[in-house]
């Protein structure tokens, strides 16, 4: 029995969600870029306006403004974007629990065991693209097949806002006349390679002898040949959230500049208290954690320790990264930004062996007084519980960390 494969892709995914928080720049070109100074300013994702002006995912902001003067670029706003994967994922799990995000904006579901209760893979694609477009207001482009492949080139087929079925009776017509190149996978030098043997689209790839794919390109060969004539036997996984999130971090230039360990301390509670909830909210453990930090003659560094155990309470995530800290820096300058992050997540239900902690019960108890405090402040607001050591300079501890957090989904680049 053959799968039933949906390829979800929202168009223009960034801009799409800038514009809908952002009605008036709705009719104007628009970029989300890097910001200048941790991503070197280039372009993360444009809309269609922005597009018409030759505007290009991954060139320089300049660059981008030279060929669009009224080119409007808004900075990333991660969270945001998260939210709203989130949220279509939540649709597509209406459906089927085997969603297998690709980036932060794509997924593969394998549909087959709901069909008998949704309909066909065509009619449960057109459910779920109008859904999305209702109720989130952003579109997406889904492809239908059997297999992997075939349904991510479907979602790219036609956009935005489209369906398209490839199947055991279109797939010659509508899959093989196009570009080899655009099989997922299928990058400039094997795109090069196979040019070079007049290889150009993916019907004569299915067409070409398997054993000369195997003598050009090794194993990599027969996958190729399988791509092509749609028997990729890959299966959808089932969602896991450890796939998406690969750190959660949270860093600020401090209202003053740091000027000995006792400051870097207090700002990295603050920081630490806010990742830790973040960590809790997605179920998470982390084993290693990061420090960077920027003094006041804008030299940086980012150090990273991989920690004997996970972790996941605010006093341990502090205690690492002044650690951290400590070890690497011998204060010829004061400082002005700091952040801190976590990485090498697992999920927090798993069994711990009880000797790894020095004493359960203790952390235990101080798990219980997090995840109150956590409860509160998402009542009465992050200053309604504060810990009395931060009260000594208000000036350095007041800022709300949770405004801006920052989630690195894959494919942050
Ligand atoms: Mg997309």
């Amino acid at each position: 029995m053959d799968r039933t494969i949906l390829h979800c892709d929202c168009n223009s995914f960034y801009a799409s969600v800038e514009a809908l928080h952002r009605p008036a720049l709705r009719e104007k070109p628009l970029a989300v870029g890097g910001d200048v100074e941790q991503r070197h300013g280039i372009i993360l994702a444009k809309n269609d306006r922005a597009k018409r002006y030759g505007v290009k995912t991954g060139e320089a902001l300049w660059q981008a403004r030279q060929k669009c003067p009224d080119l409007v670029i808004v900075p990333p706003d991660y969270p945001l974007y998260l939210r709203y994967s989130r949220l279509c994922r939540e649709i597509f799990m209406e459906y089927t629990s085997q969603v297998e995000p690709f980036g932060i904006d794509e997924a593969w579901l394998d549909v087959s065991g709901s069909t008998g209760i949704f309909g066909g893979g065509p009619q449960i694609a057109e459910e779920i693209r109008r859904r999305i477009r209702f109720e989130l207001g952003i579109t997406v482009s889904i492809g239908v097949s059997w297999n992997k492949i075939f349904a991510k080139l479907g979602s790219d087929y036609k956009k935005p806002d489209a369906v398209t079925v490839i199947s055991r009776d279109n797939y010659r017509e509508i899959a093989w006349p196009l570009p080899a190149s655009d099989l997922l996978y299928v990058g400039p030098a094997t795109r090069r390679k196979l040019a070079s043997r007049q290889i150009t689209t993916i019907g004569r790839l299915a067409a070409v002898d398997p054993a000369n794919l195997r003598r050009w390109f090794g194993k990599w060969g027969d996958v190729l040949w399988a791509f092509a004539n749609g028997e990729d036997r890959a299966a959808v996984a089932e969602f896991d959230e450890l796939a998406v999130i690969k750190s959660i971090g949270n860093s600020c230039t401090t209202p003053r500049d740091l000027e000995d360990d006792g400051d870097v301390g207090l700002v990295l509670w603050v920081l630490a208290e806010s990742v830790a909830a973040r960590m809790r909210e997605q179920g998470f453990v982390g084993q290693t954690v990061c420090i960077s930090v920027r003094d006041r003659g804008l030299q940086s560094f980012t150090r990273q320790r991989k920690l004997p155990h996970p972790i996941c309470l605010s006093s341990e995530i502090t205690a690492a990264a002044m650690e951290i800290f400590r070890a690497n820096y011998r204060w010829d300058e004061p400082i002005r930004s700091i952040g801190v992050s976590v990485t090498d997540f697992s999920h927090d239900d798993i069994p711990v062996q009880l000797d790894m902690y020095d004493d359960y019960q203790k952390r235990e108890d101080l798990a219980e007084i997090e995840r109150t405090v956590d409860g509160l402040r998402r009542r009465f607001g992050n200053g309604c519980v504060r810990r009395a050591a931060l009260l000594r300079d208000t000036d350095l501890t007041g800022f709300d960390p949770k405004a801006d957090h920052i989630i690195h989904p894959v494919g942050y680049f």
